[in-house]
């Protein structure tokens, strides 16, 4: 039989109604002939709330234990689930991470899937039954609990998806699919009926909280169909796919806003062999994910040295820089933690110009200041105040006329 692997976020489960719809889908694909394994994230805002639980009592707790915390969210979410799916007359069985050897590396609350043991999924499935497998956690190789960062319930579904060879995998969420732009902070965006891996991968690194990028790279890397819908309406999603030719000619097919991101300033480094690896060392140490890098030669003997990573790095990278500063001889460290990226995205971008134009043209019509620039093949990104970022992302929307659907645009060329 084939199988399909259903995933529902937070905001789908948050109470028993909520539960027993999203158990109607589940059994409405039973009902359709396909084996189910169902991905839960933990209820409502429950991850969040831990969080603050967890800073009451201690502002910097150990990494491990917040993700022994956190990961009882999501097992909360399965077994009620599974009994729900009971109730209305379907056998289900609920697995946490360590139960199905959801193998990752070590690095808590941002853990890597390594492999998953999918033979007990498998047997249960065989023997009729709907799998449910609790979203976002791992299990490492000392069988510490790992969580895959927030978001991450959709990586595991999507790693689930490839690990059983499903057909599809459906990310059920709270809104129809995927925008144009965020449609909280730009109400008038429009909904893609398809978006490319490439596209979504930037999207979702650059803000796009809808998709947790690692569920796309895998999606990308092992050709799993994902579809992104509303798990309130019937209606059909957005699918997530390789890129089809109709799509190369649409310039901009999205814009996304990141927020929680602070900028370090490495000013005057020595500029001289080794320096810039000497300094990425140092932050790989400390286990930071560094965004867009950007360094440019101030003199023929300096350099300035400058880079975005999450806030929730920054005490990390804060010490990871210091430390490295007298090595390289670096006169100033410059810390921004107001700051927010704006950025748009599109495969078009790599045939046609005048985009960058367009951008810092509505930024500057709105009378926002552009701190930094970076730009990809399919994407620019400009650094903006956090305190106008809502403001720049609609500017930035309007420019690109993200209120209506990609093949219905002013073509500009
Ligand atoms: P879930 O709990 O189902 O995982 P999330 O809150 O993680 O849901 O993701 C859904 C939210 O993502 C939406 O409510 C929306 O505000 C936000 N979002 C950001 N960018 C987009 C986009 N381009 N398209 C759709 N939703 C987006
Ligand atoms: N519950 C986790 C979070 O809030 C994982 C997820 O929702 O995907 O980040
Ligand atoms: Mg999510």
């Amino acid at each position: 039989m084939a199988i399909i692997v259903q995933k529902f976020g937070g905001t789908s489960l948050a109470d028993a109604e909520k539960i027993r719809r999203a158990a109607k889908r589940v059994i409405k694909a039973v009902k359709s002939g396909y084996s189910v394994v169902v991905v839960a994230s933990a209820r409502g805002q429950q991850t969040d709330e831990l969080i603050a639980d967890a800073l009451e009592l201690n502002p910097n707790p150990s990494k491990r234990e917040m993700d022994q915390l956190l990961s009882t969210g999501e097992q909360q979410s399965v077994s009620l689930f599974a009994m729900a799916l009971d109730a209305a007359g379907y056998d289900a069985i609920s697995f946490t991470a360590g139960q199905i050897q959801m193998m990752t590396d070590s690095v808590h609350t941002k853990a890597r899937i390594k492999s998953i043991g999918a033979e007990r999924i498998q047997k249960q499935l065989d023997e009729g039954k709907i799998v449910l497998v609790a979203g976002f956690q791992g299990i490492d190789e000392n069988g510490n609990i790992t969580t895959l960062g927030r978001g991450g319930s959709d990586t595991t579904a999507v790693a689930l998806a490839v690990a059983l060879g499903a057909k599809e995998c459906e990310i059920y969420t709270d809104v129809d699919g995927i925008y144009t732009t965020d449609p909280r902070i730009f109400k008038d965006a429009a909904k893609l009926e398809q978006v490319s891996y490439d596209e979504m991968l930037e999207m979702a690194s650059l803000g796009a909280g809808v998709m947790h990028s690692r569920a796309v790279e895998f999606g990308k890397k092992y050709g799993v169909k994902i579809h992104v819908r509303s798990s309130i309406e019937e209606k059909e999603g957005t699918i997530i796919m390789h890129e089809v030719p109709q799509m190369e000619g649409v310039v901009v097919t999205g814009a996304t806003v990141q927020k929680d991101m602070a900028k370090i300033d490495l000013v005057n480094v020595d500029n001289k062999p080794g320096n810039a690896a000497k300094i990425f060392a140092s932050l790989a140490n400390a286990k930071v994910i560094v965004n867009d890098i950007m360094q440019t030669e101030v003199s023929s003997k300096k350099a300035n040295l400058s880079f975005l990573i999450g806030i929730s790095d920054l005490t990390a990278a804060r010490e990871a820089a210091e430390q490295i500063k007298d090595e390289v001889n670096c006169e100033s460290i410059f810390i921004r933690d107001d700051i927010a990226e704006i950025s748009v995205v599109g495969v078009g971008m790599r045939t046609h110009y005048g985009v960058a134009e367009r951008m810092f043209g509505a930024l500057a019509k709105a009378k926002i200041n552009i701190d930094s620039i970076t730009t990809s093949e399919i994407r620019i990104s400009c650094v903006v105040n956090k305190n106008q970022a809502d403001e720049a992302l609609r500017a930035v929307s309007v420019a690109f006329e993200l209120d209506k659907p990609p093949q219905e645009r002013t073509k500009k060329d």
